[in-house]
């Protein structure tokens, strides 16, 4: 794959009529050392956030070595990438043949539920020839909890409610090797509270089923830092769960998870976009709600962005970044539905024919494209400079990329 200093030289040399994915191996490899060394337990990625198997082999290749696995075919991805990862099939909802193959073929042993249908679905695809039950099952039972605190919610779909908990924690004590208690608290939580508050919760379930818990698995929603959401350091999250998680009644040597999606991917890409036409404050781009800006339209995210000037130098393309004027944006294809409302600040004097990048789209974005109304195709590129904003470094300057990265 070629390598680029930054997007303006990639726009400069190929200047491209599609989208280009723009990948910072090292920004995803710094994130995933500080979740391995820093986070006071085991971090699984969640593969959802950004499937690329070059991802998962810079996590990997970085000290990740457990992955939260949704469908079948990432249990596939994963392992033909990473042979020895250990993986877990979190979906509290999984097809018997899905969860057959992972545990038969892909050596899972790990799997969610919220169900008392789900665990005997789970022990039906599992059993041996001869009917016996697996002894070595690993079982996370997902507990609904509040996502007041993050800016998407994932409080309505999935996990038992408290008051039902204490007995399926119990009958899956019953059959579970070793047992856990897995929750969501919604994606990019600007806050550490939200897990004190589900961590109570889980207090509270623990205490009524009275059975002995081996694991305790606080999901993801840990933040990246967006335009407006910027989110208190993550070493604050990771100090108030530990001391929340060591006042829990479990187990001596319980394991603390957790299941960072957003975080340890969302540095990982940005995107380069080209200016197609404009129309005062709305610039004409392509790409939008179908592609790796799903999220920009659908649920009003705003990302980071640069305007890149056509010529490095060139006085009239190198507008004046002192005038910066608020725009919202239209994606390619033919649905009013394709709109971006932003706001996204460039410069004021920017045209048709002009490059954006559009920053932090590792996670959930991605991920995202489609191939609706035939747009979705474009390169590939790497870059060395720093992604346009860090939860890792301390958040330097967006305008500065020295290529330098700093380690902790
Ligand atoms: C989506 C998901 C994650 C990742 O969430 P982020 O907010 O991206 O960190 C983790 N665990 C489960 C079960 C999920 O569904």
């Amino acid at each position: 794959m070629h390598i680029f200093p930054d997007a303006s030289a990639v726009a400069r040399e190929l200047a491209p009529d599609e989208p280009v994915i723009v990948n910072r191996p090292h920004a995803a490899a710094r994130a995933a050392r500080f979740f391995a060394t820093k986070f006071p337990g085991k971090s699984l990625y969640a593969v959802k956030a950004n499937p690329s198997p070059d991802l998962v082999q810079i996590l990997w290749d970085n000290g990740i070595t457990h992955y939260d696995t949704a469908s079948i075919a990432e249990i596939r991805m994963v392992r033909s990438v990473l042979p020895d990862a250990t993986l877990c099939f979190m979906h509290p909802v999984k097809t018997a043949s899905a969860i057959r193959e992972a545990y038969f073929t892909h050596n899972v042993r790990t799997f969610s539920l919220d169900t008392q249908e789900e665990l005997e679905k789970i022990l039906e695809a599992t059993a041996a020839q001869d009917g016996s039950f697996a002894k070595d099952l690993r079982l996370c039972v997902r507990l609904r909890v509040s996502s007041e605190y993050s800016e998407l919610s994932l409080a309505s779909k999935f996990g038992i409610d408290l008051a039902d908990a204490g007995e399926l924690l119990q009958s899956t004590r019953q059959v579970a090797d070793w047992l856990g208690v897995c929750f969501h608290v919604g994606s990019q939580a600007m806050t550490p509270f939200a897990y004190v508050q589900a961590l109570e919760r889980a207090r509270a379930a623990i205490a009524d089923a009275g059975v002995v818990i081996d694991m305790i698995d606080v999901g993801g929603g840990f933040p990246s830092s967006y335009p407006g959401m910027e989110p208190p350091p993550l070493e604050d999250y990771f100090a108030i769960i530990h001391r929340h998680f060591e006042a829990l009644p479990i187990a001596y040597n319980a394991e603390l998870w957790c299941e960072p999606g957003r975080a340890l991917s969302a540095e990982y890409n940005s995107l380069i976009v080209k200016v197609e036409k404009r129309r005062g404050d709305e610039l004409f781009i392509n790409d939008g709600a179908y592609g790796a800006l799903y999220d920009a339209a659908h649920v009003a995210w705003r990302f980071p962005v640069r305007h890149i000037a056509r010529k490095a130098g060139d006085v009239e393309a190198a507008l004046d970044a002192t005038d910066l004027k608020d725009f919202s944006f239209y994606g390619p294809t033919c649905d009013d539905a394709d709109f971006m409302e932003g706001p996204f600040v460039l410069p004021a004097g920017i045209k048709a024919g002009d490059w954006i990048e559009v920053g932090m789209l590792g996670a959930y974005g991605a991920a995202m494209r489609t191939a609706f109304n035939g747009f979705g195709q474009g390169d590939v590129v790497v870059t060395t400079d720093e992604p346009m904003a860090s939860l890792y470094t301390g958040r330097p300057d967006p305008r500065v990329s020295d290529n330098v990265v700093s380690l902790r």
